[in-house]
């Protein structure tokens, strides 16, 4: 398994895109290794045999607002403290309107805003040149952490976003993953360090909420050996791995989180990717039972929902005021590297089929093999009433455009 692992790594090693392209080109070839040698992981690839019904869901059955889209980010600042407040755009504003317009996506979150003056110039391009239809969020300037005056300066720079037009706070996992006392070194900062009460607390005050995803899929945890679910998705990006060195265990992440939840009950949560936590549904309800300052988005997880359906179908009825819809969506070429979270036409179908047919064992992602783990899905076939609150309703009341 080790010799496989490695030849796999050394072939696909140079960098995500290429890999994605080198898979497909190989898929789409079918160029099986000689019967009489052994058959490499990379080298299968199965085609299903299953007769069974195929539903294309080009547009959704009703408008769509997608509350998880990254169209900018702060430069230089996805896994570690942002050096400065520049923001650099993944795609322009025309053309994630076409994309949207094609699939019935009536608005898009733009979570991952930047703060300061790039904040400014993201809100600028996007939310006043397009009303209506872009919401831009600001995120915490984690490269002053370390300044004794930071909890106030971090409180003082929510309220100036927040006057500027930000919609939310973005948290990315550089919380409780990446980000250290000294910026890439020292210990690692908790999610729940006092240092950040006020700046929950100036989200409460201003009505944001604070789209939050700490911690990631439990398998990112563990070995990366031939017992890891993951372990294609590990070895396509090697730096998400949280196992050994000083990383906190998942579940030690999610207690910190549950105590910010608990100290902050005016402040409003949406916990990305199902909570940061889809393959443990009972989990995720219990949290959203104990905290009703707690929701929860899909982004990047239909994988995981889609794997068990008749959970998330019940998890849907039960939570339906409290699930929004997004995607983690990435423009190409940078999405083009993580399939189950690239911005096309392809992705919005897949949601849609997902949420609205009860069609069985399907991609859940545009890519030849499935992109974090090798299963397929089956849809949940939503009604009517539901479909509609996680398609926009629920968001609608989030982005503050319904009572
Ligand atoms: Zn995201």
């Amino acid at each position: 398994m080790d010799i496989d692992r490695r030849s796999w790594l050394v072939t696909l090693g140079v960098g995500g895109l290429t890999a994605a392209a080198g898979r497909r080109a190989a898929a789409e070839e079918a160029a099986c290794p000689p019967a009489d040698q052994p058959l490499l992981l990379q080298d299968f690839h199965p085609r299903s045999m299953l007769h069974v019904k195929e539903t294309p869901v080009k547009t959704p059955r009703f408008p769509v607002i997608d509350v998880h889209t990254h169209f900018s980010f702060a430069r230089g600042g996805r896994t570690g403290a942002a050096p400065s407040d520049a923001v650099s755009f993944t795609i322009a504003p025309k053309d994630a309107l076409a994309v949207m317009d094609r699939k019935g996506v009536r608005a898009a979150v733009n979570l991952t805003g930047g703060f300061g003056k790039g904040h400014e110039e993201a809100l600028a391009a996007f939310d006043r040149a397009h009303p209506g239809r872009f919401h831009t969020c600001t995120e915490p300037m984690w490269g002053a952490c370390a300044d004794p005056r930071y909890p106030q300066l971090q409180a003082d720079a929510i309220e100036r976003a927040a006057r500027a037009g930000a919609k939310g706070l973005k948290v990315l996992k550089t919380l409780g993953l990446y980000l250290r006392e000294r910026g890439r070194e020292g210990p690692l900062v908790k999610v729940d360090d006092r240092r950040f009460d006020p700046m929950w607390e100036a989200c409460a005050a201003h009505r944001l909420p604070v789209y939050i995803h700490v911690s990631d899929p439990e398998a990112f945890f563990l070995p990366i050996d031939c017992t890891n679910e993951r372990w294609d998705e590990l070895g396509h990006h090697p730096d998400w791995s949280f196992h050994g060195k000083d990383f906190p265990s998942h579940r030690e992440i999610m207690e910190a989180r549950d105590r910010v939840l608990a100290r902050h009950p005016k402040t409003l949560f949406v916990g990305l990717h199902v909570g940061h936590d889809a393959e443990n549904l009972p989990f995720v309800s219990e949290s959203l039972d104990r905290f009703p300052n707690l929701t929860v988005e899909l982004g990047a997880r239909i994988g995981e929902l889609g794997r068990q359906p008749r959970a998330s179908r019940a998890f849907f009825e039960t939570y339906q005021d409290r699930i929004f819809f997004g995607t983690d969506a990435v423009p190409p070429p940078e999405g083009e590297s993580t399939p189950q979270q690239v911005f096309k036409d392809e992705l919005y179908e897949i949601y849609y089929r997902f949420l609205e047919t009860d069609d069985e064992y399907f991609d859940y992602a545009p890519a030849p093999v499935p992109p974090q783990g090798r299963w397929r899905i089956y849809g949940i076939a939503l009604p009517d009433g539901i479909l509609k609150k996680v398609y926009h309703e629920n968001a609608e009341r989030l982005l503050g455009l319904r009572a």
